[in-house]
Parts: C-alpha cells; structure tokens; sequence
C-alpha cells in the first residue's frame, strides 16, 4: 500500500488528463462559463510496470424519476464516476471476448470462466469528491487539507503511458505559492453546484481566513464560526434513511446514510456517487451481467481523488467505514470479498473543473455544467473518436430516431445487454431461449453476482431504491 502515496496519485491523474486533452473537442465545456466532472479507469499492468487509461467518462446530469424509460435505450446517470464505469465495463466486455477468440487480453480462460490474469489492477480517477456521503465534511477540515496539498508539488509532466517508480523520469521539483485570496474564494464552492450551499457571505469570511493565514494572524471568532460549518449537499437521504436535521451550522446535515442525486425539478431515483462507489467495493465494477462468466468480480485498487474540497476522513466514512458493522461476518459467495480501496488526493487540477473555470470567467458570467457527457473506452467502439451524450441519449439523434439503435449510447443498458448476449451466445452458454430474453431474465442468471448483492443490501443497504419493473423487463434482441 506504500506506493499509493501522492506523487503516485499525481501520475493517475497526469495520465486522465492527457488521455481528456487528446479528445476532440466535442462534448467538452463549450464556453468560459461551462464546467464538467472527469473520472477515468487507469489499468496497471505490474510485470512491466505500466499504466494506461482504458476508460473516461465526463457529466454531472441525471434524468428525473418520471423520464425513466422502459426501453433501457436511455442512459439515466450522466455522473462522471458512472460514465467512467459503464464504459469500464465495454471495456471489460470487450477484453472477454479477445481472450475468448484467442488473442492477448488482460482475461485468461479456463473451462468457459475467464479469470483477469494476475498483475493486472485498475485504478479510479475522480477530478472531485463523489457527491453524496463522501462530501459532507467540516470545511476547516478541508483547509487543513489545502494548506498540506499547496506548500511544496511537483509540475507533472505528461505523457501517454508514464512507467511507474522510474526515478530517471521524475519531473524537477518546483515550490508553489501559497494560494491568494481571489484563488481561495473560488475554491470554497464545491463542485457540484447543485449540492453547493456556500454563501457569499461565508465565501468573504473564508477569503478572510486565508488572509490571515497568510498574516500569521490569529482567527477571528465570525471564521471560527464558518470553519465549524460542514459543506453541504444537495444529495437527499433516501425514505428510510435517518433524515437530515437541516439545524444551523454543522448539524445540517446527518452523516453516513445513502442519498439519491443531487438535482432540481424531477427528483432521481439514482443513488449518489458515494454509494455506487462504496456498492462497487463488495459487488465489483463488472456489472451482474460479465459476472456470469466471470470467476470474481473486479475490484478497484485505488481512488484518486483530484484537487478538490476533500477530506479523508468523510471519503473514507463514505466509501466504506460507515458500514464497517454490516460488513462483519458477510458471508459472500465465493469470489466476492469486502475491499478497502487506497484512497488518495492528487494536487493537480482538472482545467475544466469548476473550480478552475470560476477563476478565468468574466465577472459576472453564470457558471454552468455542460450538459453533455463524453464517452471513451480502449475498445474498437471509441478508438476513432469519442461519444457523447446528452439527456442519456446520443448527442444529434433526431426525433425520429428515438427508440432506434441510432439514439443510444454504447453503454445504456440495451446497447450493453445486446453485447453481453453476443458474447454469451459465442461463450456456448445455453439458457432457455436466447431470443425471448429480457434484461431481467439475464440479470437473473448471474447466480454469485444476485447473491452477494443480496447479502450486501441485507446488511447494509436496505434502503437502496428500487426502480419501478417495468424499466428492466426489454426484450434484449
Ligand atoms: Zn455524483
């Protein structure tokens, strides 16, 4: 675990904005006012030592409860952290069916159940903290973190695929200045705008701290005030979930329960990005359906966190302590086990962050997420050019083409069970009848997969929401 420190954080994060900067433009903030969210998928192969990216994902929408298709043809989360995996899981799809047709694959077969070759593990790149859970925290707690994160960091190099621990390679050391004031006002907003409750009030009392910080000076008793408050979210907790007590300062919000997607107008049925990702430490980033020809699930070994409000202590509560009573004695099914995934912050920043894009807007200008999400797997699929998508369905599909294939995205769910069958059909697996199957029927064969999911929603996440049936009862073909 001692290599997961900072400046092996810093290289993850190189590596996703390299592979971000080398994507046309299209789907990316189209203005100085527009910002996204990055996550990617970083592949280590530790033989010989090398990292490459083999899926991105940008965004930050989700559709409402009452646009839910029943067609599964619509993406309904557009987070990038959920992007990032969907596309993951084309990639892992893919790289199954090489090691089924014989050619080099990070998957070795064995009597029909692919096995990922030893040496081979994946890392998760967020350009923020996942919202939900992982983003509640004492915002004196993040200063902290900003004071550790600016005193001395090295300017990253960038290349394509950067080998790791070579110190011949090694960027110069370079001191940065401690931030100044106007750099601090932008930073205290988190951010998903949609979950951000910083008053501007609470924006100059912070810009206020920073100056005295930098004097030496001693606090006033207003920033004591603002610093013992806790960021909030817009992230609700779900029905059966203690709810927020909505009382002054810190005790705003309750820790530790699931909530759905920060949002306005039509609320979510989408967990948020803190519980997905905790999900993904037990039941893997596979999906149900690859697991029925996998022998375990794929873990991440690594979150890396971007330079971002951030605290350790709530991204650690969030993507697994909170749960550490129901996660004793889980009796998982064979493959499955409870992973406690590295966490760490990078100190480099993600340039169409909001963040950064509140630094270079014209005063006055509105900030606004893009409303597109940018699609890149390591597959046939995306090697000429990126997807992109916009209210879960492909960026231009005219009206017409709704309920065509021309409208989805490669990783809605209809688009991604359609592989599946195709491989599956290739893998000589024999259900009843290829043709008749829904979506339901082939999650229902993933045997291990529904078990421990089971097990994992027993003991942990009872209050997980459950899509209405009619969403998940496709025809496949
Ligand atoms: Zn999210």
């Amino acid at each position: 675990m001692e290599k997961y420190t900072e400046k092996f954080a810093n290289k993850i994060v190189q590596l996703c904005i390299s592979k971000y900067n080398s994507l046309k433009k299209t789907g990316k903030p189209k203005n100085e006012a527009e910002w996204t969210l990055l996550s990617c998928f970083v592949q280590e192969e530790q033989c010989s030592h090398t990292l490459k990216v083999v899926a991105l994902g940008t965004g930050s929408k989700c559709i409402g409860s009452h646009q839910l298709p029943s067609a599964g043809d619509v993406l309904h989360d557009s987070h990038a952290e959920v992007v990032a995996r969907r596309a993951f899981m084309l990639y892992l799809i893919s790289e199954v069916r090489m090691a089924a047709e014989g050619h080099s694959s990070i998957f070795e077969v064995k009597d029909g159940t692919y096995y990922l070759k030893s040496g081979i593990l994946f890392h998760f790149y967020t350009s923020h903290t996942p919202c939900g859970d992982a983003s509640i925290f004492l915002k004196q707690e993040w200063l902290e973190c900003v004071g550790n994160v600016l005193e001395t960091k090295e300017e990253p190099t960038i290349s394509p695929s950067v080998p790791i621990g070579n110190s011949d390679t090694e960027p110069p050391v370079k001191k940065r200045r401690c931030q100044g004031s106007s750099d601090f006002e932008d930073q205290i907003t988190l951010q998903n705008t949609e979950n951000a409750h910083v008053k501007s009030d609470d924006i100059k009392k912070m810009d206020d701290l920073e100056k005295e910080k930098t004097n030496l000076a001693v606090c006033t008793g207003d920033v004591n005030e603002v610093l013992s408050d806790t960021f909030r979210t817009g992230a609700k907790c779900v029905a059966g979930e203690a709810p927020d007590p909505k009382l002054p300062g810190s005790k705003y919000h309750i820790t530790g329960v699931l909530r759905t997607k920060p949002g306005r107008g039509d609320p979510t049925l989408s967990l948020s990005c803190s519980d997905k990702i905790f999900k993904w430490t037990i039941l893997g980033v596979q999906g149900a359906l690859l697991m029925i020809l996998l022998k375990k699930p794929v873990y991440i070994a690594t979150i890396v966190i971007g330079r971002c409000p951030y605290s350790q202590e709530a991204m650690k509560r969030a993507i697994y302590g909170r749960f550490e009573d129901g996660l004793n004695n889980l009796n998982l099914p064979e493959g499955f086990s409870v992973q406690t995934p590295a966490l760490v912050q990078s100190n480099i920043d993600f340039a169409h962050s909001r963040i950064n894009i509140a630094k270079t807007a014209s005063e006055g200008s509105k900030l606004i997420p893009t409303p597109t999400s940018i699609i890149w797997s390591d597959t046939s699929v995306h090697r000429e050019s990126q997807e992109v998508a916009t209210n879960g369905r492909r960026l231009g599909c005219t009206k017409k083409n709704i309920g065509t294939s021309k409208s989805w995205v490669s990783i809605c769910r209809k688009a991604i069970s359609c592989l599946m069958l195709d491989l599956l059909k290739d893998a000589r697996w024999e259900p009843a009848d290829f043709n008749q199957l829904t979506y339901s029927d082939l999650k229902y064969y993933s045997e291990s997969y529904n078990q421990a999911w089971n097990i994992l929603k027993s003991k942990c996440l009872s209050n997980w929401t459950v899509k209405p049936k009619h969403i998940k009862d496709f025809k496949v073909k």
